[in-house]
């Protein structure tokens, strides 16, 4: 263990009192609320905490609410039957109200007192579990502004931070010496431009200035915890800020090496316009409150790297179906070494580029199979935005997006041919499948 020295910035407790601020309670899950008073009534401190009091400052929705107390996580689960204690780094008390889940968790500081509760690594945060007052919990906090505090027994905003100010100035600052912050916890970098992607805030200049110099530490971060933050970045409706923070911020080539190449070498710019134009589109899918997939998303922000791989190989002289196969697996092979994407997205979005190929392809039984495939109409919206970068997709974008329309026997007449009896029937029926498999076989056993 390092014994590290920790600056502990000064406080100086700022009350806003309820009629200086604007946070009502009728913003605030009726759940919350019953956390917080029946902590106050069994004689423990309690406020709204984190996320949730910036959001409601700035008149935001927030998605969860989280709670902070002076009782330990054992006396929480004493409160309430509905409570399960969760994790072992932090460890956290979650109340359960249906699908509805209020965090508490208990005042903690950032100090290393000795006892071995928290554990520095090279200057980095690995575990701490060290309980302490409402001045240690918000000074380890990331940003001012995510370190307020709601007090459920006079409804002011207690701040030791100078947080208010900065919500209200719309401005991101973290805690602290700004550099010590990023180097025990990289991710922190993300957070800020994900934060002012999110809420339009600024980045305070001090705050601004260490990412890009400290940008390649996030590549040591634990890739599972990028790939969280990753979707967050991309998949809460402010994709298109987000992307743009990160190539800003140097960040982009650290989470994303081959695609930040690729778009560095790409002179027209068409595909970071496609990537833009895709990220724009997931926005406004969020917006309207549809469905967003990793997959598709992935599928979007390593296309670039993808279509790199592609062209060297085929420089190389591979076989292009072969080059095909090789850029995805090396695409999403090199990529694994720092975000951790999942197979069950992986798979998917791989598919959703082998299938572009198949777009050019009329012959009949080709477009029925194409149809009937199972990531077609993610393949299908794919080719959409590949037309935003190379207007040479628009004959394609129009032909599939008839064919969605058509019988069929209308689809038959279209691509020429007569709509014979077995045709159609012909194409999920055991003997089809069973010609298909046997095709593969022969494929497979020719030498290369
Ligand atoms: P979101 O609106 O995206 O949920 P958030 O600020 O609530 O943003 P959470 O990840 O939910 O983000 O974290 C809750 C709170 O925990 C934050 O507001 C902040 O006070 C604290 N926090 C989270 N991550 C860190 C970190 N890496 N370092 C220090 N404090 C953090
Ligand atoms: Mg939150």
């Amino acid at each position: 263990m390092h014994g590290t020295a920790t600056i502990t910035p000064s406080t100086a407790l700022r009350t806003i009192p309820r009629d200086q601020h604007t946070i009502s309670r009728k913003d605030i899950s009726p759940n919350a609320l019953r956390v917080l008073y029946r902590l106050r009534d069994a004689g423990f401190q309690a406020y709204l905490v984190g996320g949730a009091v910036r959001d409601l400052l700035v008149g935001g929705h927030p998605k969860d609410f989280d709670v902070a107390t002076d009782a330990t996580p054992e006396q929480v689960r004493q409160q309430f039957r509905n409570c399960r204690l969760i994790g072992r780094r932090f460890r956290l008390a979650h109340v359960v109200f249906g699908r509805e889940i209020i965090e508490v968790a208990t005042f903690r500081a950032n100090v290393d007192d000795g006892s071995g509760d928290r554990e520095m690594d090279n200057g980095r945060l690995v575990r701490d579990n060290v309980y302490g007052t409402v001045e240690d919990d918000a000074v380890r906090r990331d940003f001012t502004a995510n370190a307020l505090y709601y007090a459920i027994d006079d409804f002011s905003v207690r701040d030791y931070v100078g947080g208010f100010e900065d919500t209200m100035a719309r401005r991101l600052k973290l805690i602290g010496d700004p550099e010590q912050r990023y180097r025990e916890d990289p991710v922190r970098m993300l957070r800020a431009v994900r934060l002012a992607a999110k809420l339009n805030f600024e980045i305070d200049a001090d705050t601004a200035a260490p990412i890009a110099p400290l940008a390649p530490l996030l590549a040591e971060a634990a890739p599972a915890r990028l790939f969280e933050e990753i979707l967050k970045l991309f998949l809460s409706g402010h994709s298109v800020a987000s992307f743009e923070g990160l190539e800003r911020f140097g960040l982009l080539k650290v989470l994303f090496p081959e695609t930040a190449a690729a778009l560095a070498s790409n002179r027209s710019g068409a595909l970071r316009r496609m990537v833009l134009a895709g990220l724009a589109g997931t926005d406004q899918r969020v917006a309207n409150d549809e469905p967003v997939s990793p997959a598709f998303l992935f599928a979007l922000l390593l296309w670039p790297a993808y279509c790199r791989a592609l062209m060297g190989l085929q420089a190389q002289g591979v076989h292009a179906e072969e080059a095909q196969r090789r850029a995805a697996d090396r695409v999403t092979l090199h990529q694994l070494n720092t975000v951790a994407l999942p197979r069950r997205f992986s798979l998917p979005m791989q598919e959703i580029w082998l299938l572009q190929t198949r777009f050019g392809n009329r012959q009949r039984k080709r477009v029925m199979r194409l149809l009937s495939h199972p990531r077609f109409r993610a393949a299908f919206d794919f080719l959409v935005l590949r037309l935003a970068a190379s207007p040479e997709h628009a004959e394609d974008v129009a032909f599939w997006r008839e064919a969605q329309t058509q019988s069929g026997e209308e689809l038959a007449v279209a691509l020429g041919v007569a709509p014979a009896a077995d045709a159609i029937i012909d194409e999920d029926a055991p003997p089809s499948k069973r010609r298909r498999r046997r095709r593969r076989r022969s494929t497979a056993a020719s030498p290369e």
